[in-house]
């Protein structure tokens, strides 16, 4: 992976190769920023850096035997850990070491832009949640321990570390503290909240911001050769998630923008208070989607409820959005107010958690949508 071939960026890349040239490389760093930013893809580029025979000014050269085997993400001195759950192959004990082929396949299908939801379905394990195990802590132990095989530096690299369990975390943390020499851990996380507080302590903090509309809408056109408008729409859609904007443009169905439909006619049932309305929307609308897509609809929700307070404090500006779904946006800003955002806000994140825990979606979104009812009575 070149850094040239990784969206947007350019500060955070020219730091982190000027900490290479300055031969001040933190052994342990977190690259914490939103889904659909490139973290892994600029973690692999700056493990590819570090360890490239022929660095060039701006990049690594990508020839030399050691970027031969960082292309083909095989090089035996770069380990990854990630989430991973029990699956029709793997029936017990699961650890990252066991889901190698599979990992490596993922990436070079996703081109390095990855997200749990998408991994997950890679592996046919929609509806599960994957967790790094302390059996990775501990084969993760085993291999930095080992002497370097040609690499100059071992690079380890843990995707989404928010997914630890206490156990790994507790595993790891001398590992963190104390590395071998010549290590350099990447610790990649979506949510600094659920990252454990002694994780974070110990690592550099890299952050990696959203991307630019511009940013989103110029990898569109050259990647998908699709023209100014339809890029420019998808990517202020997308709100600085490559991989949704990717989504957006390969998917038809969601060219339609299918949470905004979705969005429309769960409120319009909501102020009309009709159960039965709100019964059939729930269950042949909501519940056919899997967990991820029910969260990714709420935080879809959420934002909505975003921008119809700043045009209601005359932000009208800030708000990027494409027409149609402006026009609702004026009609529905009038609803809410000071006086139940932050009800409606604590109650659709809440109501995220419970789907992250398990809980039972027709439920959750009845309830909401009888809160929500409430809720427009007090604007
Ligand atoms: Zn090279």
């Amino acid at each position: 992976m070149l850094f040239s071939q990784i969206i947007g960026h350019e500060d955070i890349k020219k730091k982190l190769i000027q900490s290479v040239k300055d031969n001040r490389v933190a052994h342990a760093q977190l690259f914490l920023g939103p889904e659909g930013t490139g973290k892994l893809a600029l973690a692999i580029a700056y493990a590819q850096y570090i360890n490239c025979t022929d660095k060039k000014e701006n990049d690594s050269c990508g020839v030399c035997p050691s970027c031969k085997k960082y292309n083909s993400l095989a090089h035996p001195d770069l380990h990854f850990l990630f989430p991973t759950t029990t699956t029709k192959s793997v029936k017990k004990d699961q650890e990252s070491e066991l889901f190698m082929t599979e990992w490596r396949d993922y990436l070079i299908a996703s081109k390095t832009y990855v997200d749990l939801h998408s991994w997950y379905s890679f592996l046919d394990v929609e509806n599960k949640q994957g967790m790094i195990n302390v059996r990775d802590a501990s084969s993760i132990i085993r291999k930095l321990n080992l002497k370097t095989y040609e690499a100059e530096y071992k690079v380890a690299i843990i995707w989404m570390a928010e997914k630890f369990n206490i156990q790994t975390a507790n595993k790891l943390l001398k590992l963190l503290e104390e590395p071998p020499e010549k290590t350099v851990f990447i610790l990649i996380s979506e949510n600094q909240e659920e990252l454990l507080t002694t994780v974070r302590s110990r690592t550099v903090l890299v952050k990696i911001p959203k991307l630019s509309v511009d940013e989103v809408q110029n990898a569109l056109i050259r990647e998908f050769q699709c023209d100014i408008t339809k890029a420019y729409n998808t990517a202020l859609l997308a709100n600085g998630n490559w991989i949704q904007a990717r989504n957006i443009i390969s998917d038809d169905e969601n060219n339609d923008n299918i949470y905004f439909r979705l969005f429309q006619k769960w409120m319009r049932y909501c102020f009309r208070f009709s159960a039965s309305e709100l019964i059939d929307f729930i269950a042949n609308d909501i519940k056919p989607l899997v967990r991820e897509k029910q969260k990714e609809f709420l935080a879809y929700g959420l934002n909505v409820f975003h921008n119809a307070l700043l045009y209601n404090n005359g932000l009208k500006d800030s708000i990027l959005l494409p027409e149609e779904e402006k026009n609702f946006l004026i009609n529905f800003a009038p609803f809410i107010s000071n006086n139940n955002i932050d009800l409606i806000i604590e109650l659709f994140e809440e109501s995220i958690n419970q789907i992250e825990r398990n809980g039972n979606a027709s439920l959750i979104f009845l309830d909401d949508s009888f809160k929500i009812f409430n809720y427009f009575k007090m604007k």
